[in-house]
């Protein structure tokens, strides 16, 4: 048995699971954290790749273990609580220890590295040219600028602000809006999205293995959305994937996060594909009813606003395999 499956065997026998993939059941931690029992099943657990998360709704811990990390204090202090007995705790510790040795190991051929890069020639973000406007005047101020705010504006819906946007007069890149790509707050690559009909839609300079948006995944959410494109990503603050395949070293990036994933595939052909990588890493997939004309995250927010496009995502959330597949049958269909 491996670890993950070991923790789970010691779950309270009353428990029951969601559809979305925790488990709830009544929460163990709570007196030993000073605060009245659990009576309404506030505890919960997921799995998340090969590794484990527990959360409690009721006094607030949290554990979890993911290979390649060590059984951590709040953890052993779970399973003693759950029950399990001393030699197995250090039994299991031992084995996470050498899990992670060996996974540090690999991390150090595997786990992907990106190099600063440079945006394209002249550069600049939007709040740098919103001076340069006040300074010079709309009437002097080139008109692919405009239509560059304006993209964000009125075709995405996105606060030209709300994400460090460049633009840049270059030519072949006066038509595009630049999304940087940060990694560890340094910018290691972007890609230029076309804001007319112009071919390629997307030009990029960025490594494989790159998952967007993973800096700004700070605030205490107990999930992390996964999504194809930037402005996906941006519109209900998840991570993009850049395309519809999921490599392993995003599975490995993500996978650090420690949180239930969650897979908005588009609802193209393509998205069948990133559902059935979903399905191979074990994460949940969410596949809304949304209205018509809705392919993607983006076009939902504009349609139904960021709150309710969220509670779609959140309340469609499906874990079980088969369950996922007869949804994707239907759900690619029409
Ligand atoms: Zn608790």
């Amino acid at each position: 048995m491996s670890i993950g499956e070991i923790i789970y065997s010691y779950l309270p026998a009353k428990r029951k699971q969601t559809p979305s993939g925790w488990i709830k059941f009544n929460a163990v931690c709570c007196h030993h954290n000073g605060t009245t029992p659990d009576t309404r099943q506030r505890g919960g657990m997921i799995q998340n790749g090969d590794g484990v998360s527990y959360h409690c709704f009721n006094c607030g811990y949290k554990a979890s273990w993911q290979p390649g990390r060590h059984l951590t204090r709040k953890m052993r202090y779970l399973l003693q609580w759950m029950g399990a007995p001393d030699d197995v705790i250090t039994k299991l510790s031992l084995e996470a220890l050498k899990i992670e040795s060996d996974a540090k190991a690999l991390e150090a051929v595997s786990l992907p590295t990106f190099e600063e890069r440079e945006l394209p020639e002249g550069a600049k973000s939007l709040e740098a040219w919103s001076t340069w406007i006040e300074l010079h005047g709309w009437e002097n101020t080139e008109q692919d600028l405009i239509t560059a705010f304006c993209y964000l504006r009125n075709n995405r819906q996105i606060d030209p602000y709300s994400y460090p946007f460049y633009w840049t007069s270059k030519l072949g890149y006066k038509n595009r809006i630049i999304i940087p790509f940060y990694k560890d707050g340094k910018i290691v690559g972007y890609t230029a999205r076309a804001v007319n009909d112009a071919k390629p839609k997307y030009i990029s300079d960025q490594t494989p293995g790159y998952v967007f948006n993973l800096d700004r995944q700070t605030q205490d959410r107990e999930f992390v959305i996964v999504c194809e494109g930037p402005f996906d990503a941006l519109s209900i603050d998840g991570v993009a994937i850049l395309g519809a395949e999921i490599m392993d070293k995003q599975a490995l990036l993500i996978n650090r996060l420690n949180r239930q994933v969650i897979v908005v595939p588009d609802r193209d052909s393509d998205g069948a594909r990133t559902v059935e990588q979903a399905i191979n890493n074990r994460y949940s997939v969410s596949m809304p009813d949304w209205p018509d004309g809705v392919k993607d995250i983006n076009d939902a927010v504009q349609k139904l606003g960021k709150l309710q496009t969220l509670y779609k995502i959140i309340s469609q959330t499906e874990h079980n395999e088969l369950k996922i597949k007869l949804r994707a049958k239907q759900w690619f269909l029409n």
